[in-house]
C-alpha cells in the first residue's frame, strides 16, 4: 500500500513550519510554459507538493518607511527555512524508495539556456505550481498572491513521482489583484506592465503577471542600485546607477557595476546569489512589489504612500543603511571621498 497520502503530503510542510500547502500533478499544469514541466526537475514525475512560509508581517511597514532593515534578515531566514523544509520532505520521501528533489524558492536557475544562469530561468516556476492547486493566484506584479499573506511568503517545493491527488485550483474571480498598479508604481526599474496577460494551463485560462525582462529587476532587487529616476525616493539600496529603458541594456548592466556593489561593505543579514561574481553576497534592498501587494486596496494606496515619502538611502563606511531627505542624501554622496562615492554613483 502507498505509505504516502494526500493527507499526509499536505500536512508534511505545515507541520514543519509552513503556513499554504497544495499538491499539483502533471495534469493540473498540462499546456502551461516549460517551467511547469515536472520532468525537468524528477523524469517520471507524477506530483509536486508546494507550500508557502510567511515573512513576518510586522516587519512590512517599517521597512517601507525605511525605519527598519529586519525585513532584510527575515527574508533570508524565511526562504533558507522554506528551502529547508523541502529538503527534509524530500529526503524522507526519497528513504521511502520514491524519486524526489527539493526546488529552493530563490537563487536555482536552469543553466541549459542560451545564457546559462544569467538567463534566470528557475527549474520549477513555483509560483504557477502553488497558482494551479489552490495556494493563491497571480498578481499583475507575477507574484503569487494571497488572502492570507498578501505576497509576503516564499514558496518552496518537492517534486515526486509519487502518484498524489492534485488539489483543486482556487476560482479565478477570487484573485483579488484589481490591476491598482501600486506594485508598478513600487518598482524603480518598470519592471512591471499594465495590460493584462492570460495562459492556458491544466485545461483553464489563468491570468498571470506581466513583466519585462527578468535582469531589469534582479538590478535593483540584488542591491546593485535603488534611486528612483524621480530621484525622490530609493529602495534600500544606496546606489544611485542608471536605470536604462530598453530591456536590452539590462543584459550586461549588472555586470558592469557589480564589482562596485561587492566592494561596498554589508551590515546585517547576506545571502549568497550565484549570479553575483565576486563574494556572492547579496541583501535584499527592494521587494517593494511583494511589501506594497495586500488583499485590502487601502493598504497597498498607505503602503506606497509610506515607500514614496520614505527618503533616500546612503549609508556609511561599515555599510550600515540610513534614509534622509533627496537633497541631503545628493549632498552626502556628492561629499564622499572619490574611492567610496565611485561604489554607489557615476558621477564624479
Ligand atoms: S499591487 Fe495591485 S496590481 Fe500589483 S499585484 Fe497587487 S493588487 Fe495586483
Ligand atoms: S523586486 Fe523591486 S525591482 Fe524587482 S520588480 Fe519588484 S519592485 Fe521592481
Amino acid at each position: 500500500m502507498d505509505p504516502l497520502t494526500e493527507q499526509l503530503a499536505l500536512n508534511m510542510p505545515l507541520t514543519l513550519g509552513a503556513s499554504l500547502s497544495g499538491i499539483a500533478s502533471p495534469e493540473s499544469l498540462r499546456g502551461g510554459p516549460d517551467t511547469v514541466d515536472l520532468d525537468y526537475v524528477v523524469e517520471g514525475a507524477r506530483s509536486v507538493i508546494v507550500f508557502g512560509v510567511p515573512f513576518d508581517e510586522s516587519l512590512i511597514e517599517p521597512y517601507l518607511r525605511k525605519e527598519d532593515y529586519g525585513l532584510n534578515a527575515n527574508k533570508i531566514r524565511t526562504t533558507t527555512f522554506a528551502a529547508g523544509i523541502a529538503f527534509e520532505i524530500s529526503t524522507v520521501l526519497t528513504s521511502l524508495g520514491y524519486e524526489a528533489r527539493p526546488v529552493a524558492p530563490n537563487f536555482a536557475f536552469r543553466k541549459d539556456t542560451p545564457n546559462g544562469i544569467f538567463d534566470r530561468v528557475p527549474p520549477a516556476s513555483l509560483k504557477l505550481i502553488a497558482a494551479s492547486c489552490g495556494i493563491g493566484h497571480i498578481g499583475q506584479s507575477g507574484l503569487l498572491i494571497t488572502r492570507e499573506f498578501g505576497a509576503a511568503f516564499s514558496l518552496g517545493a518537492v517534486i515526486t513521482d509519487a502518484v498524489l491527488k492534485p488539489t483543486e485550483p482556487l476560482p479565478e474571480e477570487d484573485n483579488y489583484c484589481d490591476r491598482c498598479m501600486a506594485c508598478r508604481q513600487a518598482c524603480v526599474a518598470g519592471f512591471i506592465e499594465p495590460e493584462p496577460v492570460r495562459i492556458d494551463m491544466g485545461g483553464r485560462s489563468v491570468r498571470v503577471g506581466n513583466c519585462r525582462a527578468a535582469a531589469r529587476c534582479a538590478y535593483p532587487c540584488g542591491g546593485i542600485t535603488g534611486l528612483h529616476p524621480g530621484g525622490r525616493w530609493s529602495t534600500w539600496s544606496p546606489g544611485r546607477f542608471p536605470v536604462p529603458e530598453e530591456d536590452e541594456e539590462y543584459r550586461t548592466i549588472s555586470r558592469k557595476y557589480v564589482g562596485r556593489y561587492l566592494e561596498r561593505k554589508r551590515s546585517g543579514a547576506i545571502c549568497y546569489n550565484p549570479l553575483l561574481a565576486g563574494t556572492y553576497e547579496m541583501q535584499y534592498t527592494c521587494s517593494n512589489c511583494q511589501f506594497v501587494c495586500h488583499p485590502d486596496p487601502a493598504v497597498r494606496r498607505s503602503r506606497l504612500k509610506m515607500l514614496r515619502n520614505s527618503g533616500v538611502v546612503v549609508e556609511d563606511a561599515d555599510g550600515n543603511k540610513t534614509a534622509m531627505p533627496p537633497k541631503e542624501a545628493a549632498e552626502f554622496v556628492a561629499g564622499l571621498p572619490e574611492e567610496r562615492r565611485r561604489l554607489y554613483t557615476d558621477d564624479a
